[in-house]
């Protein structure tokens, strides 16, 4: 083909090799670690990304959906696969036959797991979910122990797993620590009775930044694994940012350069009117490659390696920016996410120009804006 691309995301797997290897070294040998890697692997591509992480020595996959969870088969057999969401009623039996963990939180979803399998002459292995304060899925804290009593009579059934998640470890320690304790306090209580857990684990990202995890012995990390920080009150420590490196870099080309007059307005709505002569370019990424509409007005590009703001509002396949200070021409490259020169855009940055989360930053990224892989070794 005799034309490049638009918009596209190039997606750095040594960096990917790199922060698994430099997590897995943070949390000690012996913890095991869960890599996220729902949402097409937080938008970096999820056959790729789980070949890679593969390689590199992820020990289990968290997945939101059973697809997801055919998709990392695909590419590599044999890897555990815990589904982070509750299964629907009619998932159960593709799960089971699948071999994905679920999760539970009832007794109801416990007998459809056990009925299924013994109609399918298999055994499910389940991680039980314990809902400290997040309140989305999970049995109450007291409700623990005989739920797990029940469940563990159940055939064809086995709890290998008990896990929590965090509502806010990112910006409140106190009520991180009210989870944290509570949570241990359950696995402590479960010891005394002879209860263990092949696996115990409570960190996504922030908590593994910010929260102690002596009870845990599996790291759940999603946007770390990626070399994004999560945002928050409480600071991350400085030395991440050295060891860690973002994966993705989003990018688009200089369509068109030209001269606008003062008293001229921009893009739909004409919520920008400039107030001086300025060079503005258009460039060809939009809302329609995930390039958030909520970033008009406030987000900023590199062009010519400095940063350039955003004018106006950001329309479906294209957005314009103020070049008056640097050179452009159309053909060049303008970085939405990612480094030119010795500048960069963090989608931590980008996510705070509009308004959201890095988290809805990389999933918001569509099914237009091809993923180019460099580096490591792709499926
Ligand atoms: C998405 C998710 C994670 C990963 O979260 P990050 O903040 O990206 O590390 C961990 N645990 C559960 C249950 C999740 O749903």
């Amino acid at each position: 083909m005799s034309f490049t691309h638009r918009c596209w995301a190039e997606i750095d797997l040594d960096a990917l090799r790199g922060n698994l290897a430099w997590l897995r070294y943070r949390i000690g040998p012996q913890k095991k670690i869960l890599t996220v890697v729902k949402a097409d692997a937080y938008g970096h591509g999820l056959r790729q990304v789980a070949a890679l992480l593969m390689q590199a020595g992820t020990d289990i996959f968290g997945v939101a959906n059973l697809q997801e969870a055919r998709d990392i088969r695909s590419v590599g057999r044999g890897f555990p696969i815990l589904m982070l969401g509750a299964c629907l009623p009619d998932e159960v039996e593709t799960a089971v036959k699948d071999n994905v963990m679920p999760t539970l939180s009832t007794i109801a979803e416990a007998r459809a797991f056990s009925a299924t399998a013994a109609r399918l002459g298999k055994s499910v292995q389940a991680h039980l979910k314990v809902d400290t304060g997040m309140g989305r899925l999970g049995a109450p804290v007291d409700a623990v122990p005989k739920l797990l009593a029940a469940v563990d009579r159940l055939p064809h059934l086995r709890v290998t797993g008990l896990y929590t998640h965090y509502a806010a470890a990112e910006d409140d320690a106190a009520y991180s620590r009210r989870q944290r304790r509570a949570f241990e306090k359950l696995v402590q209580q479960l010891a005394r009775d002879g209860r263990g857990f092949d696996f115990i684990h409570a960190n996504n990202s922030a908590a593994l930044l910010h929260e102690p995890d002596a009870m845990c012995n599996l790291a759940r990390p999603g946007l770390l694994v990626y070399g994004v920080l999560p945002p928050g009150r409480r600071r991350a420590p400085a030395l991440l940012k050295r060891h860690l490196r973002p994966a993705l870099s989003l990018k688009c080309r200089v369509a068109l350069v030209k001269t606008i007059e003062p008293g001229a307005s921009l893009s739909y709505g004409r919520s920008f009117v400039a107030s001086r002569r300025m060079r503005v370019a258009t460039l060809t990424a939009g809302y329609g490659d995930g390039y958030l509409r909520s970033g008009s007005g406030s987000a900023r590009v590199l062009v010519g390696g400095r940063l350039c703001s955003v004018l106006g509002r950001i329309t479906m396949d294209q957005l314009m920016v103020d070049v008056s200070r640097v050179r452009a021409q159309p053909g060049d490259e303008a970085v939405l996410i990612g480094k030119q020169g010795r500048a960069e855009i963090t989608a931590q940055q980008l996510a705070q120009w509009c308004g959201t989360v890095p988290w809805e930053i990389l999933t918001a990224i569509t099914y237009r804006v091809p993923r180019l892989y460099c580096g490591g070794s792709a499926a």
